[in-house]
């Protein structure tokens, strides 16, 4: 298939807003592999702007990362966007890596400073090995020329930030060095990310900042979430879920849930909206759909 889309993650924030992307990890055996191909399938169908793909922990899927990324780049007409994280790659690797996607065509990167591996994991991280994901920023920018860069973002906070003020110093400081926009971490009150954007641009942080959401479809995601991302479930979600969890219809109040909130998120100003899908297209695919029908798409 001859590849459609020349136009960068950043241009399109600007051109078709509202821009909407899709977040998938690599499926690591062939039932995974058979979930990704009939979830993308029913996604590519409803013509998203993006996808991207994220790096497991301390580089865990590193080559099933770039082979997934490869080959989205080659086969599909939508955009894709690499995720890049420091945590299990050397200066040197990175290096290499960004230049190897770039080669295979790969112009959208979203540079992370990743996380740590699993408690329990035997680890040793690369000596040279960079800290933060500041330092990603500039690796792509010195290797890989002309290309959109993307980093990430906290409406509530990064949990280990040393306070709110720190966190958005350190995001000014990825845009400083060459950040072109940003992606938040999931939140589901959407006053966290109107108040975070105010804030970016009183720091002068004037880069698009595309709001992720996940439509929650069992309770116990809400829990893991609270626990691993440090982001606040609003008591009335926790408790419609709650009441779903009995009558067998939490798939349905997530959804519904997170097509409010994308709503209400488009209406108050977002740029679009990144779906972190974890591989399974219903929900995304039907808050997608319902998003569509109200009027909500993209500019061709
Ligand atoms: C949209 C999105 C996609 C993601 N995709 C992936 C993925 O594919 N793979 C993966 O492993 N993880 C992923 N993550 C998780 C992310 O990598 C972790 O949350 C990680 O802990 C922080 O990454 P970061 O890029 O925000 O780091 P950084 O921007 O480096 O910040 C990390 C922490 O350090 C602080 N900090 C930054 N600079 C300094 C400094 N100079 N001095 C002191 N403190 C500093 C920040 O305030 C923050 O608390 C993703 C997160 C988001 C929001």
């Amino acid at each position: 298939m001859t590849r459609s889309v020349t136009e960068s993650m950043h241009e399109l924030l600007y051109r078709r807003n509202p821009m909407f992307s899709f977040e998938f990890f690599p499926p690591k055996d062939e039932a995974e592999k058979k979930v990704l191909a009939a979830s993308l399938e029913e996604l590519a169908g409803l013509d998203p702007c993006f996808v991207s793909v994220t790096c497991g922990a301390a580089g865990s899927t590193r080559d099933l990362t770039r082979d997934l990324v490869c080959s989205f780049q080659e086969k599909y007409s939508f955009g894709v966007m690499a995720h890049v994280t420091a945590t299990g790659y050397s200066r040197r690797e990175l290096a290499e890596l960004v230049k190897d996607y770039r080669r295979h065509g790969v112009m959208n990167f979203l540079a992370l400073r990743g996380d740590p591996p699993r408690a329990g994991v035997n680890w040793t991280p690369p000596a040279d090995q960079p800290d933060y994901a500041l330092e990603v920023v500039k690796i792509i920018r010195d290797n890989a020329p002309g290309v959109s860069v993307g980093v990430a973002a906290y409406p509530e906070t990064h949990p280990s930030a040393a306070s709110p003020e720190a966190d958005l110093q350190h995001l000014g400081e990825k845009v400083a060095a060459g950040a072109d926009f940003a992606v938040t971490q999931m939140f589901f009150d959407n006053d966290h990310y109107v108040s975070f954007v105010e804030r970016s641009r009183r720091a002068g942080i004037d880069v698009p900042i595309l709001p992720g959401i996940m439509p929650i479809t069992r309770i116990g995601q809400a829990e893991r979430f609270e626990t691993l991302c440090q982001v606040s479930v609003p008591t009335a979600l926790r408790s419609a879920l709650e009441s779903g969890e009995k009558a067998g219809t939490t798939r349905e109040i997530g959804v519904s849930f997170a097509t409010a909130q994308a709503t209400d998120l488009l209406r108050r100003g977002a740029p679009g909206i990144h779906f972190f899908t974890l591989n399974q297209s219903r929900a995304c695919h039907t808050v997608f759909a319902a998003l569509q029908a109200m009027g909500w798409k993209s500019n061709r």
